[in-house]
């Protein structure tokens, strides 16, 4: 339900369900789980292949529940328009071919991406050769130089799991002098907790396998631009193959329903669990945009309406104690993923990160001994008691 006046609890409510509202139509959208659509008559068909009609021909060139799907999230972020994806690599790799068509100059990245999109890059540059320089925002001046040279711009803030914040604005200011795309994987903050188009990035992408969808259920992508798509923008989405099938993209808006309202008690839960533990003795530290710490209060303020419920810490026992920690949890799963209701736990070094060579790890500040936490919406009171005996059990 696109209307900007109403507040995201309301279109989250109202997510995919019938627009027009006519009578006898059922109200929630239905699954179109076919590959293909009858074309009519010739010159219908001449209709929908040149673009005249808006009609569907095959699933992959466009579905109405997909479509759906995608409308909603383009909502959400406030952009132009959206496409859905298989997953989140699948709408990373869509952004990055879109937004370096006609450019030249590398793929400017920091170091700190989430480790799958960080082996996806790579294996384009080694298949492809595709150029991508990594900086470290951390040290401005180059960073701002690789910006203001950059083919493309992909950032990710906070990113996983550092829970580092890039400025946003600052990014695209530089990145406009060459008039490059940024692109801004907003999957951990979510558009309830940041919205990047309100900074004049360019494009958002997101795995839909997280908050969106919350039910870690499906796999799926989003890739949602500021502007509205171009043809060429379309072209590469439907012939890279993506496809997300009706079902998933049903599952998807069925999760953004009550996306609003979990995002409520995801922040809740998060800001209560990152100071909590932060006050304990066997913690070194914790990485959480809500504690200001990291010297990125500033970029908090500014950017983020919320601090979200993913966070990382460290333990003063270091790796040994941190698979303590993770053994001895009863609750809180220990799995890969996040942005589900259901809290969990990994250790990113031996698991989401693994693909990563010691080095780049290394760079991103990932140790061994690194434990990331996604908070899910249970009772605190549960989530704190798992917590207090895995944290006694992990200095013993
Ligand atoms: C999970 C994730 C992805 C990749 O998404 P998939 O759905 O697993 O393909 C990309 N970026 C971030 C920040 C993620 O957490």
């Amino acid at each position: 339900m696109r209307n900007p006046r109403l507040a995201i609890d309301t279109r989250c409510a109202h997510a995919g369900s019938d627009v027009e509202g006519t009578a006898n139509r059922p109200f929630q959208v239905p699954i179109a789980q076919s590959s293909l659509f009858r074309l009519g008559t010739s010159a219908e068909a001449e209709e929908i292949f040149s673009g005249v009609s808006q009609g569907f021909a095959y699933t992959r060139f466009g579905n109405p529940t997909v479509d759906r799907f995608a409308e909603c999230i383009a909502d959400l972020e406030g952009g132009s328009d959206a496409l859905v994806t298989s997953s989140g690599n699948a709408a990373m790799l869509c952004a990055v071919t879109a937004a370096l068509a006609n450019r030249s100059g590398p793929l400017v990245t920091h170091p700190g991406i989430y480790g799958g999109s960080f082996e996806l890059l790579r294996l384009l540059t080694e298949t492809y050769g595709l150029a991508v320089n990594t900086v470290n925002p951390r040290d401005p001046a180059r960073w701002h130089e690789a910006l203001q040279n950059a083919g493309a711009v992909l950032i990710e803030t906070p990113s996983n799991p550092q829970m580092r914040l890039i400025d946003i604005a600052e990014t695209v200011r530089h990145a406009r002098r060459t008039k490059a795309p940024v692109i801004v994987d907003n999957t951990v903050a979510t558009p309830f907790n940041q919205r990047p188009f309100e900074w004049e990035a360019d494009w958002v992408i997101h795995s839909t396998s997280k908050y969106l969808n919350g039910h870690s259920d499906l796999i799926g992508g989003a890739v949602v631009k500021r502007l509205p798509l171009t043809d060429h923008d379309r072209l590469v989405h439907k012939n890279l193959g993506g496809t997300v099938n009706a079902i998933d993209a049903w599952l998807g808006m069925r999760g953004l329903r009550t996306f609003a309202l979990r995002m409520r008690q995801h922040n809740l839960n998060g800001e209560a669990i990152a100071a909590w533990l932060a006050g304990r003795p066997e913690v070194q530290v914790v990485h959480y945009p809500g504690l200001g710490s990291d010297g990125q209060r500033g970029i908090k303020e500014r950017q983020m309406r919320h601090p979200g419920s993913l966070l990382s810490f460290e333990l003063k026992g270091g790796e040994q104690a941190a698979i303590r920690f993770i053994d001895r949890l009863r609750l809180i799963v220990h799995a890969v993923s996040l942005g589900g209701m259901e809290s969990l736990a990994t250790r990113p070094a031996g698991s989401s990160h693994r693909g990563m060579p010691e080095e780049a790890r290394r760079a991103a500040s990932i140790s061994g001994g690194l434990i990331r936490l996604s908070v899910g919406i249970e009772s605190l009171d549960d989530l704190l008691e798992d917590l207090s005996s895995a944290l006694c059990a992990s200095s013993e």
